[in-house]
């Protein structure tokens, strides 16, 4: 049986591939919680915040967030936006792992229903020219929400459960894109340029899937193991499959990326890509790159559906 890098103990399954390290169990939830604490100060991601939303979805990664953000700034004000996608066979259970989670770690929040209060929900995209990019629109239409609720609520803080393989694999497909001005938006923190757009914090970009599940199920924290329906077979989902096949050949191969965009070329794009000035728009006057803004484009769509349908 392997020993504990840290202590000597038998080390109880916590293998750090990326770092070739064994740890037990404790040591594991002390290496993450200081992990986690050295990325939110490197990049300032707490300075001066009093309020701060956590998108919490009942997944692995964003159930480790809340509890990491509740160990490390206790002090703070906190609160957990959780949004009910309507995806059947999943949402629900989704919910209802929030919900015993946020009673656990006793976190106030917020449960918002795509379905009752928009009055359509993520499937609904499938009839719509959006159907081959659910993922994609089903981001757009989170981080819109999340947007909104966080401001309306008045937090100076949005923080998400983004991990380093969700950051590589966007990484990847823009690189393979030459998407540079998207490239340049892929940042630990986003910080608001427009009064209604909340600072936008990723505090588990460097930790891996596999280090977000470890500390879960180390800590006994609630998190739902299934996965959407939606999500089985898309693009997302084959990029992640071919990281890892990458990284299994090449150890180390997701810290590699992720530490060159964010050291070496993201300054140098940060330096040549102007940011672009943010209007309102003219049917939601929410933050908007055009005068539409791209929720309010898409979410037409299925409003229009809606209306057509006998
Ligand atoms: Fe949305 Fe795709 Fe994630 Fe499902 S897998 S929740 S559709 S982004
Ligand atoms: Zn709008």
């Amino acid at each position: 049986m392997p020993r504990c890098k840290s202590c000597g103990k038998t080390a109880d399954g916590y293998v750090l591939r990326h770092a070739k390290m064994h740890l037990c169990k404790e040591c594991f939830i002390k290496y993450y919680e200081r992990k986690v604490l050295n990325t939110i100060l490197k990049h300032g991601m707490l300075k001066g915040a009093r309020f701060i939303a956590v998108a919490v979805s009942g997944g692995k990664d964003s159930s480790a967030l809340l509890r990491v953000l509740r160990k490390i700034a206790p002090e703070l004000k906190m609160v957990a936006i959780h949004l009910n996608l309507g995806i059947a066979g999943y949402s629900d259970e989704c919910q209802k792992t929030v919900e015993e989670l946020c009673s656990q770690l006793d976190v106030n929040y917020v449960v918002y229903d795509l379905r009752r209060e928009e009055g359509f929900s993520i499937p609904d995209f499938q009839d719509t020219p959006y159907g081959r990019r659910i993922c994609g629109v089903c981001g757009t239409v989170k981080r819109y929400l999340l947007n909104k609720i966080a401001y309306r609520l008045g937090a100076d803080r949005i923080a998400t459960g983004h991990n380093l393989d969700d950051v590589v694999e966007i990484l990847f497909e823009l690189y393979l894109r030459g998407a540079v001005e998207e490239l340049v938006r892929i940042r630990p923190v986003s910080w608001s340029t427009h009064p209604k757009m909340v600072h936008r914090i990723k505090p588990l970009i460097e930790m891996t899937e596999e280090e977000n599940l470890y500390y879960s199920s180390a800590t006994e924290t609630p998190f739902t193991e299934s996965k959407c329906p939606l999500g089985k077979g898309s693009r997302m989902m084959k990029r992640k499959e071919l990281i890892a096949l990458l990284e299994k050949n090449i150890q180390g191969f997701k810290h590699m990326l992720y530490k060159s965009h964010v050291k070496r070329i993201l300054p140098k794009l940060e330096q040549s890509i102007e940011e672009p000035t943010l209007k309102e728009c003219k049917l939601c006057g929410m933050p908007a790159l055009k005068e539409i803004c791209s929720y309010c484009k898409i979410s037409s769509k299925v409003r229009k559906a809606d209306v057509n349908q006998p």
